[in-house]
């Protein structure tokens, strides 16, 4: 017998919720991302055309989409505590001694974990499902922050055994360093300063409002405590065994001790060997293995008795400064850096370190020939923290900061406010004009093929291009001349930009370079705009009503959009035929008749799904709002709409509408 589509859709959500697990959770993929992208667009169709069968949970609902403008402060059923902290052996001595003496027994068993650096999460399941996701907040209530967490691929929407069905666990969310470094990668390409340490980028992205940001960003989530009023266990280490076979990423690093030597032993251990681990950690987290225990020693005002925080001491090592030399980034940002005596630190060879600024040099007299202090804490690149002045050699002298560019010789400025210097010779100087223009042809941006980075520094020594727009104007006898070129490679070339022409509007936007417009926020601004003469023209007031434009990127984009040399380089690219606008295709179906609405959606719906229906709303230019507020215009409700939001409704009074009724109103 055939089966339904109801089961089919079951099938692939069950069959997508495996492959996530197996990717995410047990980092052990059985099928490519190519055959993953197919069964969930397969799945995609079915759910559109099968609205009745929508299920808040299922893998589609991973993509993000929904906006929140505010977050609703929520209760913990659960008090969310703080850890007392630890920074010797003694102290942990001292602990020891303290919960001997409440439980009045000798032998007490521990678990070691380490403790993940990032930002407290509290994931509640009801009937083995997510039902909500909460931030640690003041401990007592915190962020609902469920719509960007549902992004998090490893966390399960559903639990794939659910041995216990009703619960709250607990976790860290993180940002591993690798998908820390990829992403700042792409930060520095786009022009926007790279982000200094995974933990505050971790927590800075569960408060985005767009979750379809969110989950662009490599999040993860190491679960390290179940609550519950009954727990079916006996120990905390049998808990967490039972999350890991629900589906909860939960570290292997986990160990038991069955004394505070063995404790000591795990932090001897990962003292050094956690420069190795995929993520950040600082320090190890001991706890009382027994349930029972833990209920007997309870809470302090702040924190468990039952656990204790170890911290680890940040690797320091001194080290011979040999000579600082001045970077020139592509916005023009000076950096200036340590060149070092190299010296093996938290497992790398340390040959350059930060010294950040003039003023962090200042306030640390740092000198050339001193020895200093390095030290690899919280970011990636380490830093120079302190000169051993006792090692001073007697000739030293003061250092003095450039006060001209190294690259192109122009006086530095520093704005009021800044911490950096600047070259301000944003068109003359070498280092910004091939930064531009290679950000202009990066994959994200208009994607030239045929032309690569170092080639626009061969085209720029050249003397055949100055600025982007130049490249337009490129002819193939040029280039076959040049080092390393052929015929074949010049057509190339030239094909390549030709074809560029045809980039859509929001691409060229990203790949104009103006400071803080990268991806996202080039989206927003060409679906506002539509093309660029609108944008170029927009005041202040016009730039921060659109979504997610604050005053720093207005600012950019008037600063942008006011110097002659980019009115005349705009000009150019509309010459060649580059697409500034959007496309016929891209305006359809789009008007302003919902502008200054904002919209809540609740509910299944029967002639669009909740996306194609929150697509409609966008493109006629309302706003859709996932909680109701004071400030909701219209609630469109389909089927099953939440009992919560209909009595939050009526209580402020907003009307709500059927998807008839909305459709009605467009017309
Ligand atoms: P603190 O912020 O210094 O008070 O430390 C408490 C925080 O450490 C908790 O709120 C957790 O977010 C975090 N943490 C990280 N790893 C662990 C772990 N293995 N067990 C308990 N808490 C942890
Ligand atoms: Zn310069």
């Amino acid at each position: 017998m055939a089966i339904t589509i109801e089961q089919k859709i079951n099938q692939l959500r069950e069959e997508l919720r495996q492959h996530n697990y197996n990717y995410y959770v047990l980092d052990a993929p059985t099928i490519s991302d190519y055959e993953f992208d197919i069964k969930l667009k397969e799945l995609q169709q079915l759910e559109a055309q099968h609205p009745e069968f929508f299920d808040a949970n299922s893998p589609t609902q991973r993509v993000g989409g929904e906006i929140t403008k505010n977050f609703e402060t929520v209760a913990h059923k659960n008090r969310m505590y703080s850890l007392d902290n630890s920074y010797s052996k003694d102290d942990l001595f001292d602990w020891e001694k303290r919960l001997q003496r409440i439980l009045g027994v000798d032998q007490i068993e521990y678990v070691c974990e380490l403790k993940y650096d990032g930002a407290s999460i509290n994931l509640t399941y009801e009937n083995g499902k997510l039902k909500r996701a909460v931030t640690r907040g003041d401990g007592f209530k915190g962020d609902d922050i469920t719509t960007n967490i549902k992004t998090i691929k490893s966390i399960p929407l559903q639990l794939r055994n659910a041995i216990v069905t009703d619960f709250e666990i607990r976790g860290e969310i993180i940002i591993p360093l690798d998908g820390f470094e990829k992403m700042n990668k792409e930060r520095v390409e786009a022009g926007e300063d790279p982000y200094s340490n995974p933990r505050n980028t971790a927590s800075g992205s569960l408060k985005l409002q767009d979750s379809a940001e969110v989950a662009n960003r490599p999040l993860d989530c190491l679960l390290y405590q179940v609550v519950a009023d009954k727990l079916p266990f006996k120990t905390h280490y049998e808990a967490l065994q039972v999350a890991k076979r629900m589906g909860f990423k939960i570290p292997n690093t986990m160990q038991i001790a069955t004394s505070i030597h063995a404790v000591f032993d795990f932090i001897n251990h990962w003292d050094t060997e956690r420069h190795h681990l995929p993520y950040e950690t600082d320090g190890v987290v001991v706890k009382v293995n027994s349930l029972a225990f833990q209920d007997e020693l309870g809470y302090t005002a702040k924190a468990p008795r039952w656990a204790i925080a170890y911290k680890f001491k940040a690797e320091q090592k001194s080290t011979v400064l040999k000579s600082i030399s001045y970077q020139v980034g592509r916005t023009g940002a000076i950096t200036p850096v340590a060149n070092l005596e190299p010296i093996e630190l938290a497992g790398t060879i340390v040959k350059r370190a930060s010294l950040h600024n003039a003023d962090q040099i200042a306030k640390l007299d740092i000198r050339v020939n001193d020895t200093v202090f390095v030290e690899k804490g919280g970011e990636i690149i380490p830093k120079v923290v302190g000169v051993d002045l006792s090692k001073r050699p007697k000739d030293s002298v003061p250092t003095k900061y450039i006060t001209h560019c190294p690259d192109c010789g122009t006086a530095l400025v520093r704005k009021e406010g800044d911490a950096k210097h600047y070259c301000p010779n944003e068109y003359g100087c070498p280092t910004q004009i091939t930064g531009r223009i290679q950000h202009f042809i990066s994959r994200k941006a208009m994607d030239i093929e045929g032309l690569g980075a170092e080639t626009v520094e061969l085209l720029f020594k050249e003397g055949l291009i100055h600025n982007y727009a130049d490249l337009y104007e490129l002819k193939e006898e040029q280039i076959i001349p040049l080092e390393r070129m052929a015929e074949k490679s010049a057509k190339n070339m030239i094909e390549g930009i030709e074809k560029s022409k045809e980039i859509p509007f929001e691409r060229v936007l990203f790949a104009l370079g103006i400071r803080y417009v990268g991806e996202t926020v080039a989206k927003k601004l060409a679906k506002h705009f539509k093309n660029i003469d609108a944008l170029m023209h927009a005041g202040y007031e016009e730039l921060i009503a659109v979504d997610e434009i604050g005053d720093r990127i207005a600012q950019s984009i008037i600063d942008f959009s006011k110097n002659p040399v980019n009115v005349q380089l705009i000009g150019r690219l509309k010459n060649y035929g580059v697409t500034l606008a959007l496309s016929a295709e891209a305006l359809q179906g789009q008007t302003d008749i919902l502008k200054g609405k904002t919209f809540v959606v609740s509910g299944v719906f029967s002639k669009m799904s909740r996306t194609e229906l929150k697509k409609s709303i966008e493109d006629n230019g309302g706003k859709i709002s996932s909680s109701i507020s004071k400030k909701t215009d219209y609630i469109i409700a389909g089927e099953n709409m939440g009992p919560s939001k209909k009595i939050k409704a009526e209580s402020l009074q907003i009307p709500i509408i059927s998807e008839d009724e909305y459709l009605a109103f467009l017309k």
